[in-house]
């Protein structure tokens, strides 16, 4: 208190000599920030203490061999952890931030908040049993690209001792589990099996080690995939007699939106905003499949109704599509020709020392969506960023055309742009050069989706898709772009109606497939995500939103000066913070 008074007296003291003013103030300021600086240090070694496997994913690896098992004692500590760091954060005032560190400070202040809310109002602990699941991490560990295989297996020791621990505790936390979750458990545990049954084992078989503690390792595998096992195998005699319904429910839904959002508008201003973007993309569509209609219709009459006309035209386009064997190679002959548009129209630089690896996705990863990107976290700058590509061998033939039509010729290139150049793995290249490593592990999933939304629209805006020596993107490119951007909205409309409105799987499923246009299996699969997931279905459309406008707005502030590379290398020079503080940001230093 006395501190902000004097320095407030000082400021009218001097106000007629403005370099003086200006240099007590920076003082000041200095002062505050090199102490947050310090604070924010200790707080993320302190968090990596007591929540080691988020350090171990973020890459901090002296984490590696501590897994702690979920029981009421470690809810608490984290609690407490919450409790007291909020408290410590009073200190700081925002006002004697740089504008860098206030966006920290609300990032730190907003996961505390997080992490008490999930732990005592949402209580996922209770009734979502796929939370509980170790493989990943253990899968990433053993198949790192840093440090000694060795000293990597060394971790992997200790951190199986409290697989069997692990899966206890989650046993005591399950209360009246929602059916959905139950069976999202089973598959993935099952899932992750290979795991401790053949890629740690193959791992051991190599290192250079002695026979000793090579039996030892793979007694304690043995033990983990007992373990997990008898966790699915418990999980399926549960009897459900009333079983928790997996529908968040609207107030528990607002808050989780408020949470995990974090965007600048209200949940139900978001919701109108959906429902007028998804009639304004009709409208495009309309326009653009009437002007395709003879192209690939011929004589054939058009039907008067608008949703039904489109539908033929998507259908006849979406016949060109690559097979369920080269699905993996399409994508990956599509990465250098992204980079060079990008170099040609000069859209963004692109850091060509960070390889992106094409991988088929990983059996742990399975089952919620088609394609994503791992990324090395802030710790482990060189590790590879993986392109998961979900494989389709095996899948019955029928089942494999639909998921083909979904992701043609023209919604291929799209996924690319989204989930690689220049979506998420362009943003998350950036996200890692960003100096604030708390904008780094609280990575604001909106701003990520968001920013890989906003560059499909982006690219084609641009004239990417343009046949040879066109300068527009040709309509069949436009087109299913509107309807890959009808996706991310009716995700929105979907989760949000599904969540706090109750609607019936018959309603979305109609949803999806009349007004959305997608095919049956792309229908069912969202269908399965909405009802194992809360929310994050609505970060595509809300980042995209208030990316796309605050683009617009500094586009009017800047007029001639305004540089789309440079809005875009500002933009991400933040790392991934909400949408609303970047924001605040730009606008401020425009
Ligand atoms: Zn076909
Ligand atoms: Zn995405």
């Amino acid at each position: 208190m006395k501190k902000v008074c004097s320095l407030a007296f000082l400021t009218i003291l001097l106000s007629s000599c403005q370099n003086n003013t200006k240099s007590s103030k920076d003082q000041a300021a200095a002062y505050q920030n090199a102490e947050f600086e310090q604070y924010s240090n200790r707080f993320v070694l302190a968090l990596w203490k007591q929540f080691p496997s988020f350090g171990s994913a973020m890459g901090y690896h002296n984490c590696d061999a501590v897994l702690i098992p979920p029981t009421a004692e470690a809810r608490q500590a984290e609690n407490a952890f919450a409790h007291a760091h909020l408290d410590s954060l009073k200190q700081f005032k925002p006002e004697g931030l740089t504008p860098a560190a206030q966006m920290d400070l609300r990032m730190i202040q907003a996961h505390l908040k997080a992490i008490l809310w999930s732990n005592d109002t949402e209580k996922a602990w209770q009734w979502n049993p796929a939370l509980y699941n170790v493989c990943e991490r253990f899968a990433e560990i053993a198949n790192g690209n840093y440090g000694k295989l060795e000293e990597r297996l060394k971790s992997i020791t200790s951190r199986l001792a409290q697989v069997p621990d692990y899966y206890d505790a989650a046993k005591h936390n399950i209360s009246n589990p929602t059916i959905e979750h139950t069976q999202l458990a089973i598959d993935q545990n099952l899932g992750g099996l290979s795991i401790f049954e053949k890629d740690i084992p193959a791992k051991v078989a190599t290192a250079n080690i002695d026979t000793a503690t090579k039996a030892e390792i793979l007694a304690r595998c043995h033990i983990a995939a007992e373990a997990i096992r008898n966790y699915a195998e418990w999980l399926k005699t549960l009897p459900h007699k009333t079983p928790r319904s997996f529908r968040l429910g609207k107030e528990l839904y607002k808050q989780k939106f408020h949470h995990e959002i974090q965007c600048g508008y209200t949940l139900d201003e978001m919701y109108t905003k959906a429902l007028a973007r998804k009639k304004e993309l009709h409208g495009l569509m309309f326009n653009t499949a009437q002007q395709l209609w003879s192209k690939y219709l011929g004589q054939a009459k058009m039907p008067t109704d608008t949703l039904t006309m489109i539908r033929r035209v998507i259908e006849q386009i979406s016949l060109k599509h690559t097979h369920p064997d080269s699905f993996q190679i399409s994508i990956e002959r599509q990465i250098p020709q992204l980079v060079a548009f990008i170099k040609q129209k000069d859209l963004i630089t692109l850091d060509p020392r960070k390889p992106l690896v094409v991988r088929r996705e990983p059996d742990y990863m399975a089952g919620v969506a088609g394609a994503s990107i791992s990324a090395p976290g802030p710790y482990d700058k060189e590790g590879n960023t993986y392109y998961n590509v979900g494989s389709l061998s095996g899948w019955p033939r029928e089942k494999a055309e639909s998921y083909l039509r979904e992701y043609n010729q023209y919604t291929l290139q799209i996924l690319n742009i989204h989930e690689a150049i220049p979506g998420h793995y362009t943003q998350l290249v950036y996200a890692n050069q960003s100096p604030s490593i708390i904008k780094s592990i609280f990575g604001n999933g909106t701003m990520i989706e968001g920013w890989a939304v906003y560059t499909e629209r982006m690219m084609l805006e641009n004239g990417y898709g343009a046949s040879e020596g066109r300068q527009e993107a040709e309509p069949e490119m436009w087109l299913m772009y509107y309807k890959w951007n009808l996706r991310s909205t009716c995700n929105f409309i979907l989760d949000y109606s599904v969540h706090t409105l109750g609607m019936s799987r018959e309603d979305g499923m109609k949803l999806l497939t009349q007004e959305a246009f997608q095919q049956q299996a792309e229908a069912e699969g969202k269908w399965k995500r909405v009802s194992v997931t809360q929310v994050q279905l609505c970060s595509y459309f809300t980042g995209y939103s208030e990316i796309y406008a605050l683009r617009e707005e500094c586009k009017k502030a800047q007029g001639n000066a305004f540089r789309l590379k440079k809005f875009h290398e500002a933009f991400l020079s933040y790392g991934s913070a909400p949408v609303k503080y970047i924001r605040e940001l730009m606008l401020a230093n425009k």
